[in-house]
């Protein structure tokens, strides 16, 4: 698990205080930007402001959020505490800090309702391993059994994505019912060299 875990925090807003912020600080509409990292957090923290709203039905005044912090295990540089022992009081308070939004502090706290939640294996797919570790989709004389999601082996996907496992079942499926369809090809944008170039230009943005 120590290998493997993060803490995320879902953020729930009764008006527009914190995303008024943010979007004068990114300069960035809530679902137009990327997420935000704040790289010298010793908690690793980001955070990701979606559309809004993001779910159905979400009343026009409310305002929802999700961050994570990828070194639960460390000591926070505003609350000193380990984030996985934080509330999600103390969990806003460290974000308060790195973003120095102190001084609208009492405001955004007044209605935010910070909800933590532990994910003990949510990397597991990156942890190291042998190709002979996963089963195939299909394994080997199979005809009627396969696996799907995110712990077999398709060579060259990349894992921890929608559609690592929408690939897996479709492979799952087309072979074990003999369907006659291609599998949508894995796009290997890693040689690609307008990829490329757009990944050298965002490193020395
Ligand atoms: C915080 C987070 C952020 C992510 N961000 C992205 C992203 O930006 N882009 C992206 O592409 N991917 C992202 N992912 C990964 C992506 O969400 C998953 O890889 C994908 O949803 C897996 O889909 P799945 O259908 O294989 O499995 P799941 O969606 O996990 O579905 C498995 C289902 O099986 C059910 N289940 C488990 N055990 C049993 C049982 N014994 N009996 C019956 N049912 C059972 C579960 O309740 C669940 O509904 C993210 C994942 C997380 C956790």
């Amino acid at each position: 698990m120590d290998e493997s875990k993060w803490e995320s925090f879902t953020v729930t807003f009764q008006d527009s205080v914190f995303f008024d912020l943010m979007e004068k600080f990114t300069r960035n509409r809530a679902g137009t930007g990327a997420l935000v990292t704040f790289k010298d957090s010793s908690w690793f923290m980001s955070v990701v402001l979606a559309f809004q709203p993001h779910f159905r039905g979400q009343p026009e005044h409310v305002k929802v959020f999700w961050g994570y912090g990828l070194y639960p295990d460390n000591v926070g540089d505003f609350v000193k505490k380990r984030m996985c022992d934080c509330t999600g009081e103390e969990i806003m308070q460290e974000l308060i800090g790195h973003l120095h939004f102190d001084a609208h502090k009492d405001e955004i706290m007044a209605t935010a309702n910070c909800i933590p939640c532990m994910m003990p294996y949510i990397t597991s797919q990156f942890m190291p391993r042998l190709n002979s570790d996963r089963p195939k989709v299909v394994p080997e004389g199979s005809t009627n059994l396969a696996f799907i999601s995110q712990f077999c082996e398709i060579p060259d996907d990349v894992v921890f994505t929608e559609e690592y496992s929408v690939r897996a079942a479709r492979i799952a499926v087309y072979t074990l019912m003999g369907v006659n369809r291609p599998v949508e090809p894995i796009n290997q944008y890693q040689y690609d060299v307008r990829t490329l170039l757009s990944g050298l230009v965002t490193s020395f943005r």
